[in-house]
């Protein structure tokens, strides 16, 4: 289920680094493996294309779309079932996205997300990841991949950076429009700048009182926000590209005239972009999203203020597609 592995069935079989790209480029771009250009013509040793229909079938039996559901906004929430049965979500985003899971289930436990009450399952093979972005560019095409679905990438941090070379390399979609979300993890921020493709970074902020990150993200680092507003302005000025800050907006919780004020202080002069998320109503849990014109006025005002602010509805509400509140409507598998 790691890329890896993959690239090392080639190099026993005689495949030189130019063959790996070659048939990782057809496989990440939903193209045939042995299709394009005459194979003779790019001299892949007869050992690798006497196996390609064997490969072929090992990659495509990663993962496979159990169900899709469209949505009116053009959002489309692909239920991935992978080889294990265990199963994932991908959702097809307006405008070329695609939000992918990089965990079955979650660890964090974010008191307001379905992803997170069972715990976590299993990780998800950075082939698996690619997989996500294949399946979904057999339908579409994809130009951006956030990694905001299921999961919490810092947790599974080998295999979502394997994915991201590979997406960044080969997979033609340029490296800032590939978005690792994280809770902020020192790990995040040690390993990310070494990377040979850097992602963009959106950080899950949410409210700027360390107690009250601590009750809404139970098992997220005890890191105080403004500590991780200068870790991701430091990492937002040696890539170029600017820190996107997840604010899930919760009513009688995070929506108050304390919480802007404090927002602003924190934010004013970074390098950075505040999206205010509308919190996606789920059953079963106690919280709700605040009206529309409150949350509209959040907005203006931090704009005032000088912080670029975007009110955003997450992508699909209605499919239940809202990243990082994806809910798996099967019940979860039992890991094997
Ligand atoms: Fe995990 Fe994200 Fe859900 Fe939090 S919101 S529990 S980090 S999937």
């Amino acid at each position: 289920m790691r890329i890896e592995e993959f690239r090392q069935r080639l190099r026993a079989l005689g495949a030189k680094p130019t063959h790996e790209a070659r048939l990782l480029r057809q496989w990440v771009n939903a193209r045939p493996l042995e299709g394009g250009r005459s194979l003779a013509e790019h001299f892949l040793p007869q050992r690798v294309r006497d196996e390609l229909p064997a490969l072929a079938a090992d990659l495509s039996a990663l993962a496979r779309v159990r169900s899709a559901h469209p949505a009116e906004d053009g959002a489309e929430r692909l239920l991935v079932e992978l080889a294990d049965g265990q199963t994932v979500e991908s959702v097809l985003l307006p405008r070329d996205g695609l939000c992918v899971s990089a965990q079955v289930g979650c660890a964090v436990g974010c008191v307001f997300c379905m992803t997170g009450r069972d715990g976590l399952l299993r990780q998800v093979g950075s082939a698996e990841i690619v997989a996500q972005v294949v399946l979904a560019r057999q339908r579409r095409p994809v130009k951006k991949v956030v990694f905001m679905g299921m999961g919490e990438p810092a947790h599974n941090l080998d295999n979502v950076m394997e994915a991201i070379t590979l997406l960044g390399r080969e997979g033609g979609i340029g490296h800032k429009q590939l978005v690792f979300s994280t809770v902020g993890d020192p790990r995040v921020f040690e390993r990310l700048p070494q990377g040979p493709v850097k992602p963009a970074l959106a950080l899950s902020l949410h409210t700027t009182y360390a107690q009250r990150r601590a009750e809404l993200l139970p098992r997220a680092p005890r890191i105080d926000p403004a500590a991780l507003v200068d870790e991701g302005e430091r990492y937002a000025r040696a890539t170029g590209y600017p820190i996107q800050y997840q604010w899930t907006l919760l009513e009688g919780i995070n929506d108050g005239d304390d919480e802007l004020d404090r927002v602003a202080g924190l934010l004013q002069g970074k390098y950075a972009m505040m999206n205010l998320i509308p919190y996606n109503t789920n059953e079963g849990l106690p919280f709700r999203r605040p009206d529309g014109e409150r949350a509209a006025e959040m907005a203006r005002f931090l704009n005032r203020r000088g912080v670029l602010t975007r009110l955003r509805w997450s992508a699909g509400q209605e499919i239940d597609g809202g990243c990082g509140q994806l809910r798996a409507r099967t019940a979860p598998q039992p890991v094997r």
